[in-house]
């Protein structure tokens, strides 16, 4: 992996060449970023740069014997250390290697999801347990082979129990030449312990027009889709890049299309429409029920009078400006309470008809009747 590979993320880039070039290279570092930052991705191609042996002055070389080693993460002297779930006691990270080689070379903005799909996990909970906190130790206690420095890369230390204490010693006074590189998402999950003995990077979040210009560049998106896709997935390119693989028809459309029948009460239409949203499927479901929450919001932004903030492409802020002449703050309001009701259902697997048939009934019920859900209260306007 080479810096290169990386999307966006130029002023981390710069401080980790610095930290090489500068000379001071700290042994146990926190690499925290939120999920779809290339946190890891960055943390492999930072490896990969103090291993190179024709170091460039923005990139590892990407030919020498190291760097082709890297490619295929087969170095001797890289280790990683990740959650999984352990069928026998002895399992340690090293028992799914290769699981873990064919899943960040496949995706390396991979989350736990993707990850848990490639283990045979059924509902277990991932964790690093107690063995593999040995052998990480037993790892680390060798000289590097090849390489100035030996590296361990350990993913997600949120899943380190208490057990991970026993590396406390180790990421306090490793062997000489001895780099520890953490990658964590939530910094109040990690043990105390270990977080004040490490330095610090922080990974921001993407920019959606980051995000936005990597689907256009990588994934031939047309302008349209990636600005709807990045500005759903608010500079989360996991989430992006998992979107992607879904069915892309237009949320927008059909959001506002559903939010115009509800406002006719045309009955038999929004039936035949909550049906179609049934045989959607979960994650489009999901995605399509955020697309709305968010465009709700956007319309709130300008009837409030901060037009300014809204971040809508062209032709959907023609809609949302529409929209406003039927809507009004406390509507739009319920309205996406509603919404947001109905992700967490379909994130805990309700019945996709009888939930979208109900949505429907609720915004009918506050667009038409100014109704709250709950029913006798009026909207105030
Ligand atoms: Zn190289």
């Amino acid at each position: 992996m080479q810096f290169k590979e990386i999307v966006g993320q130029a002023g981390i880039k710069q401080r980790l060449l610095n930290s090489v070039t500068e000379n001071r290279v700290s042994h146990a570092q926190l690499f925290l970023g939120p999920e779809g930052s290339g946190s890891l991705a960055l943390a492999v191609a930072y490896a990969q740069y103090l291993s190179c042996e024709d170091k460039q002055p923005d990139d590892s070389c990407g030919v020498c014997s190291s760097c082709r080693k890297y490619n295929k993460l087969m170095h001797p002297d890289l280790h990683f250390s990740y959650p999984f779930f352990a069928k026998h006691k002895d399992d340690t990270a090293l028992t799914f290697i290769e699981q873990w080689r064919e899943a960040f070379l496949g995706n390396p903005y991979m989350n736990l999801d993707t990850w848990r799909g490639y283990l045979d996990a059924e509902n277990k909970q991932a964790n690093i347990n107690i063995a593999e906190c040995h052998q990480i130790i037993k790892k680390l206690s060798f000289k590097p082979f090849e390489s100035a420095y030996k590296i361990l890369i350990l993913w997600l230390p949120e899943y380190l129990d208490k057990e991970g204490n026993a590396l406390l010693k180790i990421i306090e006074e490793p062997q000489p030449n001895t780099l520890f590189i953490l990658v964590a998402q939530n910094q109040d999950q990690i043990l105390n312990t270990i977080l004040s003995r490490t330095q610090l990077v922080k990974v921001p979040c993407l920019h959606s027009q980051e995000v936005k210009q990597y689907l256009i560049a990588e994934h031939n998106q047309t302008e349209d889709a990636a600005s709807e896709i990045a500005y759903l997935t608010n500079g989360n390119l996991t989430e992006a890049l998992t979107m992607l693989q879904l069915d892309t028809k237009s949320y927008h459309e059909l959001f506002v299309q559903w939010l115009r029948l509800c406002f006719s009460n045309k009955g038999l239409e929004v039936l035949s429409f909550v049906d179609s949203f049934a045989k959607m499927g979960r994650e489009n479901q999901k995605n399509f029920l955020r697309y709305g929450i968010s465009f709700i919001r956007e319309c709130c932004l300008l009837m409030a009078g901060a037009g300014n903030l809204v971040h809508l492409p062209a032709k959907e802020l023609e809609t949302a400006q529409k929209m406003t002449n039927v809507l009004d703050l406390s509507k739009a309001q319920y309205i996406s309470t509603e919404l947001e009701k109905a992700h967490y259902h379909v994130e805990r697997n309700a019945n996709p008809k009888i939930l979208f048939l109900d949505v429907s009934l609720q915004i009918i019920k506050i667009l038409n009747l100014k109704t709250i859900p709950a029913g006798s209260q009026y909207i105030p306007n």
